[in-house]
């Protein structure tokens, strides 16, 4: 099929015959959901119809391919320790271990002192690390608390991507490495050289190449995707593929997520119908380069620039605007899902009316946590109310004390008595706080060792849970979800109300 000015051409799609699916009761969408495990729903931000999606694109790496991450992260590590050491860093780096446990997404980088912080969603700076050594409440508010943080360059480097995680593991030990040895360290240039030797890795094959070879260890293949594309290919969707790996990378990638998963799909290539490699998102959406075709002929490769967008071709670069041009297709039906907050999601938004949907693969872990930290979260609830009590218990003594001292003197037995009572109170409540602070750190340490929540911060949304929020219409840990629902299926945000009118 072609897609451009001209009229379709229905001659390269293959005939692929329509799977029975599940007959799911579509007038209860609450009843289906109920009976999802909660790792296995789709979560709406912004109310979406599926009936109204022409076109669903998937990003490939760790939306479509799920990576494993540790494997992954230790791999980079090693790449780039060997490049740092080749630039004159201490060998002693390359001997070191890292806990690759210790970032995650949405930490903030500050290069000025070497810290990793986590902020909420008011970039107030909840939590924060120099090397692995939690920063002291008074560290925190000296730093963050009396001014606020302007996240950007060239001070902050944010930690948006699951990528982009090795990074901050490998910082925060070569931070404490570098120290031990009682070396001055230049945090600012230590940051920025680990960023280039990662990027020079990912450039020299250091990393992809290994991938490539061993992407059993590398990549979990979900047997759910293939049917999942395959039930979005039955209800009429034109499924394209847009990535910013190479096409060698996503060629091999695609063939082993999906080749010989389905029996009528002879290739990966025939579940959709475009496919973009090296789009460089987010340049993609913000800048008007033009369409490069991977033209394979005769054994050899070259590329020339495509003016229409056809089934079965492989394209390079290109844009936005461009894009939506050639398939002919309203912004606000295309469903874009990916798993870069900036990349993939917010660019698509602000740029375009593009639909998004967020894959959050930490969303399983964070799901198993909550489960374990279940009564603790109730218990710290009904200690938030017993609190409420005491101080408004606390209050109402203090005044009635102060009423009573002016009129008969501190010292007349009642008062004396009232005051007792303050003081015991007080005690409460101090023994109160003490507990609670210890079950909550218990509780986040469940979630994460060093972090807490990805979602969250204290009380508040993390700020990574905000831009969650605020830019992916859906977010889920899979692709995979999206199969569970019936095609025509609506996804309802449970957000259409403001606080005042709940
Ligand atoms: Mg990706």
């Amino acid at each position: 099929m072609r897609y451009g000015p001209s009229t379709p051409d229905m001659t390269n799609a293959p005939q692929i015959p329509q799977l029975a699916l599940p007959n799911v009761d579509t007038n209860t969408p609450g009843a289906l959901v109920a009976s999802l495990p909660r790792a296995r729903r789709v979560y709406v931000n912004r109310s979406l119809r599926m009936e109204h999606v022409e076109w669903v694109g998937f990003d490939m790496d760790y939306t479509l391919a799920i990576y494993r991450q540790a494997e992954i992260d230790r791999l980079s590590i090693e790449a780039t320790v060997k490049k740092l050491v080749a630039r004159g860093y201490p060998p002693q780096l390359a001997e070191a271990t890292y806990d690759t446990q210790f970032p995650i997404r949405g930490l903030l980088i500050d290069k000025r002192h070497g810290h990793i912080v986590k902020m909420d969603r008011y970039k107030f700076v909840g939590r924060a690390y120099h090397g692995l050594r939690e920063l002291t409440r008074d560290e925190r508010h000296e730093l963050y608390h009396s001014r606020k943080v302007r996240v950007g360059p060239p001070r902050y480097h944010y930690i948006d991507t699951l990528y982009a995680l090795p990074e901050a593991a490998l910082y925060a030990g070569a931070v404490d490495l570098l120290e031990r040895y009682g070396l001055n360290v230049d945090y600012h240039e230590l940051f920025d050289d680990i960023r280039q030797c990662i990027d020079e890795a990912h450039r020299d094959g250091s990393i992809v190449d290994v991938i490539a070879n061993d992407l059993p260890r590398f990549v979990e293949r979900d047997p759910g995707l293939a049917p999942t594309l395959h039930k979005l290919r039955s209800a009429g969707k034109k499924l394209f593929l847009l990535t910013n790996s190479r096409w060698a990378y996503t060629d091999r990638m695609m063939t082993f997520l999906l080749g010989g998963q389905l029996p009528e799909y002879g290739s990966w290539r025939n579940y959709f119908d475009l496919v973009g490699v090296a789009a460089t998102k987010p340049v993609f959406f913000t800048e008007k380069r033009p369409f490069m075709e991977r033209v394979f002929e005769g054994g050899t490769e070259s590329v020339r620039q495509a003016y229409t967008l056809e089934r079965g071709r492989v394209y390079e670069g290109g844009n936005l605007r461009d894009f939506e041009r050639m398939i002919n297709a309203q912004a606000d039906r295309i469903l874009y899902v990916g798993d870069h907050i900036y990349g993939d999601i917010l660019r698509s938004k602000k740029d375009s009316a593009w639909r998004t949907a967020m894959i959050v693969q930490e969303m399983e872990s964070e799901f198993d946590a909550m489960a374990r930290t279940h009564d603790d979260a109730a218990e710290l609830d009904r200690r938030d109310r017993q609190r409420d009590r005491l101080e408004d218990e606390l209050r109402f003594h203090q005044s009635q004390f102060r009423a009573l001292a002016k009129r008969v003197g501190e010292d007349d037995a009642e008062a004396v008595s009232l005051r007792r009572a303050i003081d015991a109170l007080k005690g409460t409540l101090r023994e109160l706080d003490a507990s609670t602070r210890a079950l909550q750190k218990a509780t986040n340490a469940a979630y994460h060792r060093y972090w807490g929540s990805l979602f969250k911060q204290g009380v508040e949304l993390s700020s990574f849970g905000d831009q969650v929020e605020e830019y992916a219409c859906l977010y889920t840990s899979r692709v995979s979800n999206f199969a569970n629902y019936p095609q025509a299926h609506y996804f309802r945000s449970p957000r259409d109300l403001m606080p005042h009118e709940l």
